[in-house]
């Protein structure tokens, strides 16, 4: 399955959402600029750190990024190119298709690419906001010739979809930072912040798992809480770790999806 007689893949994602996921989720949000600071802070200070760390382990990773994202910081869109990182599709808002008509996902879908590849990259990939997938997501993909999705939960390894030429390269909450570190003030008072070194104790036991098993990898991560300094402390011992295996096969999402 993967190449030079690796043993098992790994993927660095990250989903660039910036302002957008507080924008889709509450309308009101946009005369919150509080809220919304939240989110600026991946685009103003987590993805230069995360660009930098990338560049001193000297690792390839895929980012998914709304095209408004892009529209709103054309500068960071623009270093991640220049860095040679893959840009993905992750809608134009970070609106969840399951809100949106076929006709609305169809335009998100068609208006995200046109922006992403205006920075000159080819955009092959797409990962839904919120990684929910409606009936008509992936005759979509199939209609605008994407080459691979990473939204589905249901495997540890890639396969390509029954009905449909895509690739899928699954995710999960126990390999995003999200679930463990996500904090709102919204109505999330009674979720506890958890700390770097257990959320490291949980993706080293997934990637010995995985790894163990020759599947894939998928990490997913965001700039706005993965980049706190405290948290890419982590991410750099962690991924130091990872690269210690040289069995581990460190590639793009787009390079992996070619495998099936
Ligand atoms: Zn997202």
């Amino acid at each position: 399955m993967w190449p030079d007689g690796k043993k098992c893949a790994m993927v660095i994602s990250f989903d660039f959402d910036a302002e957008e996921v507080w924008l889709s989720e509450h309308p009101n949000n946009v005369n919150r600029p509080g809220v919304l600071s939240q989110g600026t802070y991946g685009a103003k200070v987590g993805v230069g750190l995360i660009l930098d760390l990338l560049k001193e382990l000297d690792l390839p990773a895929t980012l998914f990024v709304p095209g408004r994202v892009a529209e709103n910081h054309p500068e960071r869109v623009t270093q991640i190119v220049a860095a040679g990182h893959e840009l993905g599709h992750h809608g134009y808002t970070h609106t969840s298709p399951v809100k949106l008509s076929a006709a609305e996902e169809e335009a998100e879908l068609i208006k995200g690419r046109e922006v992403l590849e205006s920075f000159g990259a080819k955009v092959v990939g797409y990962r839904s906001p919120s990684w929910e997938v409606t009936p008509h997501t992936f005759d979509l993909l199939t209609k605008y010739g994407f080459e691979y999705s990473s939204s589905m939960m249901d495997d540890i390894t890639i396969y390509r979809h029954a009905n449909h030429p895509i690739v899928e390269l699954p995710v999960h909450w126990i390999l995003d930072d999200a679930p463990h570190f996500w904090f709102d003030s919204g109505a999330t008072w009674n979720k506890t912040i958890r700390t770097p070194e257990e959320v490291e104790q949980l993706w080293q036991g997934e990637f010995t798992g995985i790894r163990e098993l020759g599947g894939m990898i998928m990490l997913t991560m965001h700039p706005q809480i993965i980049g706190r300094p405290g948290r890419l402390a982590m991410l750099k011992r962690f991924l130091t770790w990872a690269k210690s295996h040289d069995d581990v096969w460190f590639a793009q999402a787009q390079e992996v999806a070619k495998r099936v």
